[in-house]
């Protein structure tokens, strides 16, 4: 039996995993009653749920409903800068401070994605392990959570950019560079590749945004 209280608190974290894996998109209307029936939560926590959500702008109004935000080309460009400098910054920090297990962790995962690189889905994923464990070896709590707040923004984009073509490939290589930084304690090039990476990524989700527009007209 589930604890009632505790599948009350998952309410949020049940939403933002459907967001976050896509389940629903952006520009789509959730609805309470159809979420409260989904998860087999009861309709006063979702509510809860969906105002905390919107407040945090991953919701927005549309009417009466509320459906999934998603980001103008602007808004884009407004992530990508902080994405670029904060996982620059938590590269230089894991330079400074990861311990050689973290090190260790880094490597093994890197090993473990070379067998994902062509499943997009899956390399997607693996990526997000992997930015996260360079986060956790900044050892700056501040640092994990506000890059905590801009992985959870990323959800609202409709696309990986690792889906592109040929980018499974070039997101190992660019992760081995960064991992080498690390280890060799360089902070100044752990920063500068991991923004180099973050840069790639955005010029790549330029390329497909670019190509659904041609698509869609
Ligand atoms: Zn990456």
């Amino acid at each position: 039996m589930q604890d009632p209280r505790g599948s009350q608190k998952d309410a949020y974290a049940l939403i933002l995993e459907a967001i976050d894996s896509h389940v629903y998109k952006p520009g789509d209307r959730l609805v309470e009653s159809e979420l409260a029936e989904r998860f087999g939560v009861s309709r006063t926590p979702i509510r809860e749920a969906l105002q905390r959500l919107e407040t945090q702008s991953l919701l927005t109004r549309d009417g009466r409903s509320l459906i999934v935000a998603s980001l103008d080309h602007s808004q884009l460009s407004e992530l990508y800068v902080v994405r670029g400098e904060l996982e620059g910054l938590a590269a230089r920090l894991a330079a400074r401070h990861a311990t050689p297990e973290e090190i260790k962790v880094l490597r093994d995962l890197m090993k473990e994605d070379e067998k994902l690189v062509d499943d997009p889905k899956a390399m997607s994923r693996a990526n997000r392990r992997f930015h996260k464990q360079i986060h956790l070896a900044s050892h700056n709590r501040f640092l994990v959570q506000q890059l905590d707040l801009v992985h959870r923004s990323m959800a609202l984009l409709a696309t990986t950019s690792i889906a592109a073509e040929g980018r499974g490939h070039e997101t190992l290589q660019e992760h081995e560079a960064i991992v080498k930084a690390i280890e060799a304690g360089d902070g100044d090039a752990a920063y500068q590749a991991l923004r180099d990476h973050i840069s790639e990524a955005y010029v790549t989700r330029l390329k497909l945004d670019a190509r659904a527009v041609e698509a869609a007209e």
